[in-house]
């Protein structure tokens, strides 16, 4: 049976544009006004009063994650079934390699956790943890093969390179058409000022900002940027928390760098006076980049609306507060960092963005679906409602209202850092490549995943 979603306001990249939206088999056949159609091999799914966006892409989660410790109970399964029902059909996981592993055995480790558990689709983002003249061999097979992201860490002592391996990193992620993310923060800072909140005996949930404030975040932008420039490669940041941060990629950009920009609604949104709760629910915020101030939040939300920043994901690592945040009771250096939000995204944005008026329609769908598949080599498959591109569409009713809580989220874990806040609007249906696979706020179709292959980024950004 075809599909036809009619009567809705269609948010295309010209804009938002009252239409149809025809499904045929796995893609978008037509979209248009009023379409022809017939009613014995056509389902009508109508959409008065609601938007119908692309299907929303994650550009940033970690499922089943092991810190070495613990293990992030939200695994493919959960985490994807998360991720769907609040509208996001494909994410990227940080598929990353065990220092010694070659990059292929880091694929295939991901494989083996994602391959047919995953309900949306998926692909993969390699961080390179250890770095020889083989791994940077191997880059241009694996691209080859369809991952073309990659990650660097500058802080983690068992997972950063040094500048050196990843000036030659850059080099050749640039030259395989690929793109670098990078987790700037820096590492050896974060190490010192812990051992001083050590001595000083302040190891309770709110020193752990105090560990890692701004400056850490700043000059690891300002020095990762710097070497990009003299490897010519263009560069993402991943989970940007600060101003200062924001505001060394916009000096970067005026002296025509190529830099791309992710943040995440826990910036946007939550303050780092959470870390002062008491009993120990400050546990619940404990992530790295830290929350910020009001500032800050105040600088990436204008930093949306400008389009200073290209993508919204949702860092995703969730750890339950009872049996593994705990762990760090008497000791916040032990506490898992992360926090759960592939369920929320979409639903965050839309209430405490568009619907507040901090940003438009458009911009919500440029954020979390357009800009993330042209950088990630999904465009124009995914990304845009397009005649041709694949049949990922969310029909979006802003009339709904909820409240977020652990007690009725998807995520498989006992905590949210969105706990008690009220939301507007939500997916009444979503689509993955032309099913219906969620209807009502339930999962009506799974393990429908598809690991997705990538072509070289499609960048959006002109450098000089
Ligand atoms: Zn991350």
């Amino acid at each position: 049976m075809d599909k036809l979603i009619q009567g809705g306001t269609l948010v295309l990249p010209a804009g938002p544009t009252p239409g149809d939206l025809l499904l045929r088999g796995e893609i978008i056949a037509q979209i248009g006004r009023d379409l022809p159609y017939d009613p014995q091999t056509t389902e009508i799914f109508p959409a008065d009063g609601c938007y119908v966006f692309p299907g929303f892409i994650d550009t940033h989660t970690h499922f089943q994650l092991d810190n070495g410790v613990v293990v992030s109970p939200d695994d493919f399964a959960s985490g994807s079934a998360a991720a769907l029902l609040g509208g996001t059909t494909t994410i990227l996981d940080f598929a990353t390699q065990n220092r010694g592993e070659t990059l292929a055995q880091g694929l295939d480790n991901w494989h083996a956790m994602a391959d047919g558990k995953t309900h949306c689709d998926y692909g993969f983002h390699l961080a390179v943890t250890w770095w020889n003249p083989s791994i940077a061999r191997e880059i241009t097979s694996v691209a080859a093969a369809g991952v073309t992201s990659f990650k660097v860490y500058m802080a983690y002592d068992n997972l950063r390179l040094r500048d050196q391996e990843i000036f030659a990193l850059l080099e050749k992620v640039g030259e395989v058409g690929g793109i670098l993310g990078c987790h700037c923060e820096n590492g050896d800072l974060i190490n010192c000022l812990i051992q001083r909140l050590r001595l000083a005996n302040r190891l309770g949930v709110d020193a752990h900002p105090l560990s890692r404030p701004p400056e850490v975040e700043a000059e690891a932008i300002y020095r990762y940027l710097t070497i990009a420039k003299m490897a010519g490669a263009p560069v993402n940041i991943v989970h940007l928390s600060t101003a200062a941060g924001l505001a060394v990629v916009e000096a970067a950009r005026a002296q025509g760098q190529e830099v791309y920009v992710e943040t995440c609604p826990q910036y946007l949104l939550l303050e780092q006076s959470r870390y002062s709760q008491p009993d120990f629910r400050g546990a619940v915020y404990v992530m790295s980049p830290p929350l910020r101030r009001a500032a800050d939040q105040e600088a990436l939300w204008r930093g949306l609306a400008l389009g200073q920043v290209d993508t919204v994901g949702t860092d995703h690592c969730s750890f339950n507060l009872a049996g593994q945040k705990d762990l760090g009771r008497e000791d916040f250096t032990k506490i898992p960092n992360g926090i759960p939000g592939a369920q929320h995204r979409p639903l965050l944005l839309y209430t405490y963005g568009v619907a507040a008026g901090r940003v438009g329609i458009g911009d919500m769908a440029r954020l979390l679906a357009e800009n993330p598949a042209k950088l990630f080599g999904l465009y124009p498959r995914k990304g845009a409602l397009a005649p041709g591109g694949d049949g990922d569409a969310v029909i979006w009713d802003p009339r709904q209202t909820g409240v977020i809580s652990a007690a009725n989220q998807r995520h498989n874990v006992d905590n949210t850092p969105y706990e008690g806040m009220a939301v507007t609007g939500g997916p009444r249906q979503v689509f993955l490549r032309g099913q219906l696979v969620v209807a009502d706020g339930r999962l009506v179709a799974e393990r429908q995943g598809r690991y997705l292959a990538r072509a070289a980024s499609l960048r959006f950004r002109r450098g000089i």
